[in-house]
């Protein structure tokens, strides 16, 4: 037992005495709940225990274990009842190890260091498509809107910051065969506090949406919530005012995954909670006329005249448009079935076969749809900003899409999963090599665990001149002559060495399974994905024929755009202090109390984990720099307070001593202490609280 300065004594060992029962208690309890900390696992190396402890914990519906301050969590497809205001009371000011692992302490804990050292965090979530990293942000989000102090009158941010939720979800996300509620845009959200603690406001930057989705689904898919929701849920006269019907199956862009209707959600509930959500942001009703208008450009049909050229009678439909968006009718007409060609410094109008015009009315209807969700993001977060200039700090929370693999991949899913290469490549370097480099660096002896680095992947995709971006980004410089199947052979030519490449030529060797024609396929650090090139240069170059952009706004290539926002975003994590929840998905199939070996042990070793708990294992769970750990407890040792002239590592070490911390209990490197575990640092903190 630590010795410590007189009368605080007997309250610590309390308190230690606590611990140590709660442990004991754990013990016993220990067959039935397994144990809350991996770190405390006897053969932390074995894969097995760690699934054993996994599967016990959620067969009695503790879904959440701790790595060190890593929080694991295994979605539960069902309701818990522990996210209530009383369970948010239990874990506020509570240290980390003392009650059940949560999502409410994690949030606490990076909350109080926020507070405490006055610098910025983030939360960051990953985990695959379905797994729980969306509620998760949710009940993060909740806890700091209902627990955190309230000083101000700012009652207003906190409920936009929590109604920004079902907004953003009713136009970003949609039914996917992996996800009811499948984010299909990447979330970025910085929650601000004041001095005080008090969340005062909030950002939020997005990340390619997933367009493509407004004018096709597949099959056991939907389009974005919030069409099902306007047609189901608004009130009678809202839809005669957009001139649609309260049935999805006229809509084209509503039906082709032929599953409008999903027992898990209820579209009229649903409408009402974004319906008033939308108010207290302050949006206007005319949002919905943009939506509207892309269901009515949806149901225009074109048909061929005698040389194949788009002709078109969808008169009503064109009425409505008219009306909604507020062009004029043959200025439409127009751009739906002619492009405009620059010849000799003219232009000139030139007819689009139907094909063409099809081609032309859905690259409409997703840049409309684009261009609104990017409004719907600025406007929210107008309604977020916090105007007074004093100094805040941030809890960031980014919850993006999940690694994804389907039947049929596309460029989507290849922006998706390189996403994910990226953020497992910041997780390694933010712990499994900084983790190490520090030990290095400070002097600490350490023996190297070692570990899969994503790092190649990365660059095969994005490095420059051979990357497969800068391949694809060429190939839509040469519009005409390139096609997607030049690109994949291109991407042949100089990737085909790759170790995590493979094309059809290719396959056998390098994966043992064989490969269609246009198809090609990364060895991801979370698995295989075979990609079909169909499409990808279209989606890259996102065009509008030049008329239709006068209308509208055309973009340029999408995936090089991609990855400098995700360098951006990578710049923003780097610079805040790290916590992780590591999101697990038991079952394919949505189901509560299925634990499915197979699925999650591969999920385990994809994450990195299992060498996450070695570095922890091996490591401490905390540091600081001396002249900051002396600082704050330097009141405990006469020697030390009120000042300490000498070196600060010569205080320190005075003060451990002091505080009768045992030789194994902790290391000093080069500018910081090493705490093996949590609780010497708890101890040491209860002896300052007492003392203050
Ligand atoms: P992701 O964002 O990782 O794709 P979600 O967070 O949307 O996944 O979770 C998918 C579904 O799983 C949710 O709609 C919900 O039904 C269920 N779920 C996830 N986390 C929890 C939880 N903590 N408690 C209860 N159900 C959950
Ligand atoms: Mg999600």
């Amino acid at each position: 037992m630590i010795g410590h300065p007189g009368g605080i004594k007997s309250s610590l060992e309390a308190r230690c005495n606590r611990i140590l029962v709660d442990m004991e208690g754990a013990l016993t309890a220990r067959d039935r709940v397994g144990i809350q900390d991996f770190v405390l696992l006897d053969s932390y190396t074995s894969e097995s225990a760690f699934l054993d402890n996994l599967r016990k914990r959620f067969h009695e519906n503790l879904i959440y274990t701790y790595i060190g301050t890593l929080l694991v969590s295994v979605n539960p497809y069902k309701e818990l009842g522990i996210y209530t205001k009383k369970q948010m009371d239990i874990y506020m000011g509570v240290n980390f190890f003392e009650l059940p692992p949560h999502i409410y302490a994690l949030s606490d804990n990076a909350y109080r260091t926020m507070l405490m050292e006055n610098n910025n965090h983030v939360i960051l979530i990953s985990g695959e498509s379905g797994a729980g990293k969306t509620e998760s942000s949710k009940k993060i989000l909740q806890f700091y809107a209902v627990s955190c102090p309230r000083t101000s009158l700012l009652d207003n941010v906190r409920d936009r910051l929590l109604l920004s939720n079902p907004v953003l979800e009713a136009f970003g996300n949609a039914k996917t065969l992996k996800n009811d509620n499948s984010s299909r845009f990447g979330k970025y959200m910085d929650i601000q506090f004041d001095f005080q603690g008090e969340a005062v406001g909030g950002h939020i930057l997005s990340y390619l949406l997933e367009k493509s989705r407004v004018v096709h689904q597949n099959h056991g898919e939907r389009n974005f919530h919030i069409f099902y929701q306007l047609v189901e849920g608004a009130e009678d006269g809202l839809l005669r005012w957009l001139g649609l019907e309260r049935n999805c199956q006229l809509y084209r862009y509503l039906v082709q995954g032929q599953c409008a209707k999903v027992s898990s959600i209820s579209d009229k509930t649903d409408w009402r909670t974004v319906r008033k959500a939308l108010s207290v942001i302050e949006i206007s009703e005319h949002l919905f006329g943009v939506i509207a208008s892309v269901l009515h450009l949806g149901n225009i049909r074109f048909e061929a005249d005698a040389r194949g050229y788009a002709t078109l009678n969808s008169s009503t439909e064109m009425h409505w448009l008219s009306k909604l968006l507020g062009v004029h009718v043959q200025v439409l007409r127009e751009g739906l079935t002619h492009r405009k060609i620059e010849a000799r410094a003219e232009e000139v109008l030139s007819p689009l076969t139907a094909e063409h015009a099809i081609y032309a009315r859905d690259a409409l209807a997703k840049a409309i749809y684009g261009r609104t969700f990017a409004w719907l993001v600025n406007k929210t977060n107008e309604s977020l900003a916090n105007k007074d200039s004093t100094r805040k700090t941030v809890i960031g929370l980014l919850d993006i899409y999940g690694f994804e693999v389907f039947h049929v991949n596309s460029f989507e899913q290849f922006c998706i999963n390189y996403c994910n290469e990226k953020l497992q490549q910041l997780f390694i370097q933010l712990t499994l090599k900084s983790e190490q480099e520090e030990y290095e660096a400070e002097g600490i002896e350490w023996e190297a665990v070692p570990f899969f680095n994503n790092k190649i992947i990365c660059d095969l995709v994005e490095e420059k001149h051979r990357g497969i971006i800068s391949v694809l980004d060429e190939e839509c410089l040469r519009p005409g002559e390139a096609s997607d199947l030049t690109f994949l052979e291109k991407l042949e030519e100089k990737l085909g060495g790759h170790p995590h490449f493979v094309t059809h030529k290719l396959a056998d060797q390098k994966t043992r399974k064989t490969l269609e024609r246009g198809d090609f396929r990364l060895l991801h650090y979370a698995g295989e994905v075979t990609y079909c090139v169909v499409g990808f240069l279209d989606k890259n170059n996102d065009l509008l024929y030049k008329n239709i952009k006068d209308v509208s706004l055309g973009f340029l290539q999408v995936a090089t755009q991609f990855k400098s926002s995700l360098a951006g975003l990578t710049e923003i994590l780097m610079s805040k202090e790290p916590w992780y929840v590591r999101c697990l998905k038991p079952n394919n199939s949505k189901q509560s109390g299925c634990f499915d070996d197979v699925l999650v042990r591969h999920q385990v070793k994809y994450l990195g984990l299992m060498e996450h708990l070695r570095v922890r294992r091996a490591g401490f769970a905390y540091r600081r720099r001396f002249e900051v750990f002396l600082q704050r407890y330097k009141a405990l040792c006469p020697d030390t307070w009120p000042h300490w002239k000498g070196k600060p590592a010569d205080g320190v070490q005075r003060l451990v001593i002091h505080l009768g911390y045992r030789p194994d209990e902790y290391k000093m490197g080069r500018t910081k202490i090493f705490i093996r575990h949590p609780r010497t640092l708890f101890a040491t903190e209860d002896a300052f609280e007492m003392c203050k």
